[in-house]
């Protein structure tokens, strides 16, 4: 059983692909070619925002956007310790500091509530995560950003793009929101790429002028950028996949639900038991795209060595907060974020694409609750 599977995607799309492929091949223009732009505008007009800017990769969406705003050495950037570690790096790379705010024990996005508390005067920006497919409460960070003097809200929605908020899509939720392209996303090109989502002309302006070294015309240095383009035969591949990709998020939503429902019945719901693995939350005005298909589980080295022994490859997201890595340790202290501590010990991540079958999902299931898997239980349910 495969993690991801990128082969059959491909095998399904491979003819739009292909032609896709050639025409950028035959044009010749590899860099900002028409490719670009005619993503740019699709991907503007699903998300609803009035700009769209490809990049070179998430990473580099983040760090452009912190450049936008204008990010100096010593602003505090307000983020979550749970997450992938590009989100505090670029923070970190500009001489930010990353301030961290603890997570919601049911989702492991950051707590909106514990936001306030961690405002002072340096505070520059306000950077949530929308942790495997969901976002964060955006409303309530905005709300938030707004009392405190229009603090900027950056939605780091690498893994969440298709997702929705109370019905409006993840990246145009807030002041900028940045997606990753990074094959196994789920939107995902044949290398590395990114976009940047905003609503406001100026800042739009400024980073693509970033994009290209700062450049407001040909040899005209502006202002400070770095090489952040994706490249056209990227974009070219997004295009293509971008085709079927409304049905893969409701695919992946059907999946994400299958594993949750089956998980709630086929463990007693009231018992305590230290055995017992939580599914996470997705709270009713939002919707994920399970980026990662998570559960919290107790003895988690012991079940991914079951799963393992059987085929079926896990993985963890993450194993360790961002507090309490080397490179970050300094900035705060991990017990001052509880909650992420004790999801980092527990959180293991199932196989999750669109060529999982029921079956497929039930023998993860099976193995991963120590069921034998020819167990009427498991049988009458999956009817
Ligand atoms: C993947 C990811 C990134 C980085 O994206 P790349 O395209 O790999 O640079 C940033 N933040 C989060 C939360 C991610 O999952």
């Amino acid at each position: 059983m495969e993690f991801i599977d990128l082969k059959a995607q491909y095998q399904a799309l491979k003819p739009q692909i292909q032609a896709r492929i050639d025409a950028v091949l035959e044009h010749g223009q590899y860099i900002m070619g028409p490719e670009v732009k005619e993503l740019e505008g699709k991907l503007a007009a699903f998300t609803g925002a009035k700009h769209c800017i490809t990049v070179a990769s998430g990473t580099e969406a983040l760090l452009m956007s912190l450049m936008a705003l204008d990010v100096k050495p010593g602003d505090e950037i307000i983020t979550t310790p749970f997450t992938f570690v590009a989100t505090a790096e670029m923070i970190v790379l500009l001489g930010a500091i990353p301030v961290f705010v603890d997570v919601e024990p049911d989702t492991g996005n950051i707590n909106a509530n514990l936001i306030e508390a961690a405002i002072t005067p340096r505070t520059k920006a306000i950077m949530p995560v929308s942790l495997y497919g969901q976002t964060a409460d955006m409303d309530a960070i905005n709300a938030i950003a707004a009392k405190h003097g229009n603090l900027p809200v950056i939605e780091d929605a690498a893994q969440s793009f298709g997702a929705t908020y109370k019905g409006r899509q993840s990246c145009n939720l807030s002041t900028i929101g940045c997606t990753s392209f990074f094959p196994s996303k789920p939107l995902g090109c044949y290398g590395d790429g990114g976009a940047i989502f905003t609503n406001d002309d100026a800042l739009a302006q400024a980073m693509r002028e970033i994009r290209v070294h700062g450049q407001s015309q040909r040899y005209v240095h502006t202002r400070i950028g770095v090489g952040g383009r994706m490249d056209t035969l990227q974009c070219a591949i997004t295009l293509a996949k971008f085709e079927r990709f409304a049905w893969e998020v409701e695919q992946r939503k059907e999946i994400g639900q299958r594993y949750t429902d089956q998980l709630l019945s086929l463990q007693d719901p009231r018992s305590d038991s230290p055995e017992t693995i939580e599914v996470l939350t997705i709270r009713p005005e939002r919707t994920s795209v399970y980026a990662q298909y998570t559960v919290m589980v107790p003895q988690r080295e012991a079940v991914q060595k079951r799963l393992s022994v059987a085929g079926i490859p896990t993985a963890v997201h993450y194993p360790v907060p961002l507090n309490e890595q080397p490179a970050y340790k300094h900035l705060c202290c991990p017990e001052c974020t509880p909650v992420a501590k004790g999801m980092a010990k527990r959180v293991m991540s199932l196989p999750m694409h669109t060529s999982l079958t029921v079956e497929d999902q039930m023998r993860v299931l099976g193995v991963m609750l120590e069921a034998d898997s020819t167990d009427n239980q498991i049988e009458l349910i999956v009817q």
